[in-house]
């Protein structure tokens, strides 16, 4: 199959693009967390497809991408009064919600469960291409199972060229990490996956909110089962092997300073993941800027690109700084911990 790839701005793409995912093809998109790769909702075989491109496995449910917030009445029923409250406040934006499906979503779309997870995203691109098919698009992240997702058109080419219909080229997401998941057909509301849209923000809006415990780092040693499915598998990794390093900031530098001297000694690369504050510190290695420690953002939006850059470089292990675990540093820790298979050393 050859892929077309196309500027988001070129003349016709969205009349294009609509065709191949009416015609049950596959179109991956941006969208304002990361690229997702769409099909069309209600059709089973364009979910099996979306599958056998990832190589996801197939009880991991898709989120459905919507353009109009009314449209979620045509997916999902027994909807409670905070979900609409929750979506006057956070939609179009990343906070996806789990409620009960309506009998037409395939459960080739949701994993076999009897809910559905449902998002509006905010990105003029992703809505443009939702209206112009007149469908609602089941997307995942746009990367092969397993590996970082896609934050731009480049990385869906790596992991897609040649499985998939197209790809529309955006450019660079705006904000790197996947949205919040929010389970909401059980009497409390719960975090499924944390995101940009916190815990607090959504408190602020609906009351109390708890979180999946089995998605903390802190509670992996009990194997508790995570509600979200996607949630328990190995994700965003790296080809080398990544460890977080915790601590005083000096003592986290001094630490992999000493590491990249031993890794040396016995002929090995090292690569770190430091921040605009710390690049400095390091003499030696090799060094990826994430972003800035005193705007959270921009090490959300840096992570993936960081971890998917180490895998073009020859290194043989890479050692990251921790971040605050507060609010957004969540959902960043998150993310940065199941890459790191939750190889967490503190100094
Ligand atoms: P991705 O599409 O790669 O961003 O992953 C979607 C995430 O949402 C995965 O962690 C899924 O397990 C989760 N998810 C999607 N639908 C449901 C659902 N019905 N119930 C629980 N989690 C879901
Ligand atoms: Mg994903």
């Amino acid at each position: 199959m050859d892929t077309i790839i196309k500027k988001a701005d070129e003349e016709g793409v969205y009349e294009e693009a609509a065709k191949i995912l009416q015609e049950g093809g596959l179109v991956a998109f941006p969208t304002e967390t990361v690229y997702g790769l769409g099909g069309n909702a209600l059709d089973c075989n364009a979910a099996r497809k979306i599958y056998a491109a990832k190589g996801r496995p197939s009880d991991n449910p898709l989120i459905v991408h919507i353009a109009r917030k009314e449209s979620l009445n045509k997916l999902a029923k027994d909807i409670p009064k905070i979900a609409w409250e929750l979506i006057e406040h956070f939609w179009p934006g990343p906070l996806t919600l789990i409620l009960n499906k309506r009998e037409q979503v395939p459960y080739g779309t949701t994993g076999g469960l009897e809910t559905v997870a449902v998002r509006m995203p905010n990105n003029k691109v992703a809505l443009r291409l939702i209206e112009e098919a007149g469908i609602y698009i089941a997307a995942p992240s746009a990367n092969l199972s397993g590996k970082p997702s896609a934050t731009m058109a480049e990385h869906v080419y790596e992991d897609f060229n040649g499985r998939i219909d197209m790809i529309l080229d955006g450019g660079m997401v705006e904000m790197g990490i996947e949205s919040t998941v929010l389970d909401l057909t059980d009497s409390v509301p719960v975090i499924l996956r944390p995101g940009a849209i916190t815990q607090t923000m959504l408190e602020q809006v609906i009351g109390t909110v708890v979180m999946d415990k089995a998605i903390l780092a802190e509670n992996q040693e009990m194997d508790l089962k995570p509600k979200a499915p996607g949630m328990k598998y190995k994700h965003y990794a790296p080809k080398a092997d990544l460890t977080i390093i915790t601590g005083k900031r000096e003592e986290v530098e001094a630490y992999i300073n000493k590491k990249i001297q031993e890794n040396k000694i016995l002929g090995k690369n090292t690569g770190v993941i430091a921040t605009i504050e710390s690049q400095q510190a390091y003499k030696d290695g090799i060094v990826k800027c994430i972003g800035a420690r005193s705007k959270e953002g921009t090490i959300a939006k840096g992570l993936y690109k960081v971890l998917r850059e180490f895998d073009h470089l020859h290194v043989d292990c890479i050692y990251a700084e921790s971040f605050e675990d507060d609010e957004m540093g969540i959902a960043i820790m998150n993310r940065l911990q199941k890459a790191a298979g939750y190889a967490i050393i503190s100094v």
